[in-house]
């Protein structure tokens, strides 16, 4: 097809940019300010209606971070970092947009945001290098460069139940929480779902809501959450540290502060022991991201880690049919998300709290009263929270119609295998870049603050060398793509994650092809790898 044929069919005067970015959250933030700084004429949309991404759409009660304040955080720039005053360690929703409301005011973005804008098309035309992108408000943009900073965990999991739309009560997914709120008080509330997001609802809510049910399917490790508010003295202490935390970040393994330290084989027992214990009272995740890196690859340490976290979840639950149900043994300790959480499993010890198993008797629908399970037992509600999760990696960008070179589609593509270059470039889609993707560190196991400003850096320097060198569009090889993903798969494969069932490979969602979503080898190992790539002048990038 024609692209200014097709323009004109739709009478939308076409906005000429050089770049356009999808999403406001922190990556698009970042990319939008990086390409505005390269002279590039640059936009972002947004289906919100502000800024925020995660943290505009997961404002479910309890939502807050699982990383520490002053590590998630923009490291580009001192003064923005210092100017800025976080309360406590692991600071809640309302906050944190707060703080991408400063990030936004302070870089002058939103005269380039268009808000309550979904990009529902996006058409590469090889002859003219180009673009053409479609919202769902008619705007048309044609572009040069595109670039998804659509988010890990953005496109909800909303749908998962037969009958939901009969429901008499009120049904919410957490990620599309309404900005006004919920009144719980008093009422007869079903949570499904305990996974990060589920066990952050149901301890802030178990003791305001009448009658609180929670549907548990697979039970998940837990760690202990401490949450220290933050005096002025450690304020001036954190933020001190902007030199040495702007130096090690990007190189841990995981893009925290903390990072791997000891070897399994080297410690007696007594010393591992040791080593389990001070990282447990860390209060943070620091147990599972900085203990021991064999507890991923070796199944006995694997064990010996579990069982650790299953004796401090065991001394707090005491009844048998409680530890039955919340205490996994079927997988190892932190082969999928480890949650951080405050008196979570105390709340089962209260008269209104009635955990359900739904493990072998599961979820049937949900009818006008509330959810039927399949052996014909109804519970009653007036409120359904659904922490259900999402369709992780490559579900945001899939909900987009993206046609790459010969009209290709990425939700067809990725449907099939799921695979990319670094995790921001895939094959056969010239110029169009990604943050937050499969096949990249982000959120298993990395600060995804990190990360993210590790990608949009790469990528703005990428399209920085496009632009300087006269090249139009760049795009990697086949055969890049193809080392990138064996070199992803090789990596993943040696780990016990694999081998967990969860979304981080995409095992929430029946007939998403199986692959570990993120790259488990390691944020530093990843970004040196980028800057090699980059350094090369693009080796395996096609550039015309
Ligand atoms: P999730 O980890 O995918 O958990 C979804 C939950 O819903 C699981 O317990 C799952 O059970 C349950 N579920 C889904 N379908 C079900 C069904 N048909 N019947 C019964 N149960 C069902 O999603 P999430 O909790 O939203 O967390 C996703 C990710 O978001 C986290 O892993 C984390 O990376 C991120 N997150 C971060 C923070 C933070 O940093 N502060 C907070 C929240 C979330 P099964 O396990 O049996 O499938």
């Amino acid at each position: 097809m024609n692209a200014t044929a097709a323009i004109r069919a739709d009478q939308s005067e076409p906005i000429e940019l050089d770049a356009l970015v999808i999403g406001t959250g922190v990556a698009g933030l970042y990319q939008l300010h990086q390409l505005r700084q390269a002279g590039l004429k640059v936009m972002a949309v947004d289906t919100a209606s502000d800024v925020g991404g995660t943290w505009y759409w997961n404002r479910y009660p309890g939502a807050k971070f699982d990383s520490e304040s002053y590590i998630y955080q923009y490291l580009f720039d001192e003064d923005l970092y210092k100017d800025w005053t976080w309360s406590e360690r692991f600071p809640g929703q309302p906050e944190i947009e707060r703080w991408m409301h400063y990030i936004t005011d302070r870089l002058d973005l939103r005269k380039d945001i268009r808000f309550s804008t979904t990009i529902t098309d996006a058409h590469y035309y090889e002859n003219r290098g180009r673009w053409m992108v479609r919202s769902n408000q008619g705007d048309v943009f044609d572009t040069q460069f595109l670039i998804g900073c659509t988010g890990m965990l953005s496109a909800p999991l909303e749908n998962r139940f037969a009958g939901q739309d009969s429901f008499r009560g009120r049904i919410f997914h957490t990620a599309r929480w309404p900005k006004e709120g919920v009144e719980l008080e008093g009422k007869r509330v079903g949570v499904i779902g305990i996974g990060a997001t589920g066990i952050q609802v149901i301890q802030t809510i178990a003791d305001k809501v009448g009658h609180l049910k929670v549907f548990i399917r697979t039970p998940q490790y837990v760690l202990p959450m401490k949450n220290p508010r933050f005096g002025p003295e450690d304020v001036e202490a954190y933020k001190a540290r902007f030199t040495e935390l702007k130096q090690s970040l990007p190189h841990t393994f995981t893009g925290f502060e903390y990072d791997f330290e000891h070897r399994w084989a080297d410690l007696t027992p007594e010393q591992r022991r040791e080593v389990l214990e001070e990282c447990h009272s860390n209060g943070s995740l620091k147990l599972w991201l900085a203990s021991f890196a064999e507890m991923f690859f070796d199944e006995a340490v694997s064990e010996e880690v579990s069982e650790f976290v299953r004796e401090k979840m065991r001394e707090r639950l005491k009844d048998p049919k409680l530890i039955e149900m919340l205490v996994p043994t079927s997988y190892g300790f932190g082969t999928a998300r480890v949650p951080l959480e405050t008196n979570y499993l105390e709340v089962y010890h209260r008269d209104n709290v009635e955990p359900v198993s739904v493990k072998d008797n599961p979820i049937a629908e949900v009818v006008p009263e509330g959810i039927r399970l399949e052996d014909g037992t109804l519970h009653e509600l007036d409120v359904i929270i659904l922490a259900t999760g999402f369709d992780a990696g490559s579900g945001a960008l899939s909900r987009i119609n993206i046609r790459g070179r010969g009209g290709r589609s990425l939700r067809e593509d990725w449907a099939r295998d799921i695979r990319t270059t670094l995790g921001m470039q895939v094959h056969g889609y010239p110029n169009l870049f990604m943050t937050g993707a499969p096949l990249a560190p982000s959120a298993a196991l990395c600060n995804m603050t990190t990360c993210l400003q590790q990608q949009t850096e790469w990528i703005t320097d990428c399209i920085k060398f496009v632009c300087e060198n006269g090249r139009s569009a760049v795009e990697p090889t086949a055969e890049m793509e193809e080392a990138w993903v064996r070199h992803h798969d090789e990596t993943a494969n040696a780990n016990l994650i694999s081998k967990t069932n969860s979304w981080y490979v995409g095992a929430n969602i029946e007939g998403k092809p199986r692959r570990v979503l993120s790259y488990t080898g390691g944020v530093g190992t990843y970004r040196q790898k980028c800057l090699e790539v980059a350094k090369s002048g693009y080796a395996g990038f096609a550039l015309q």
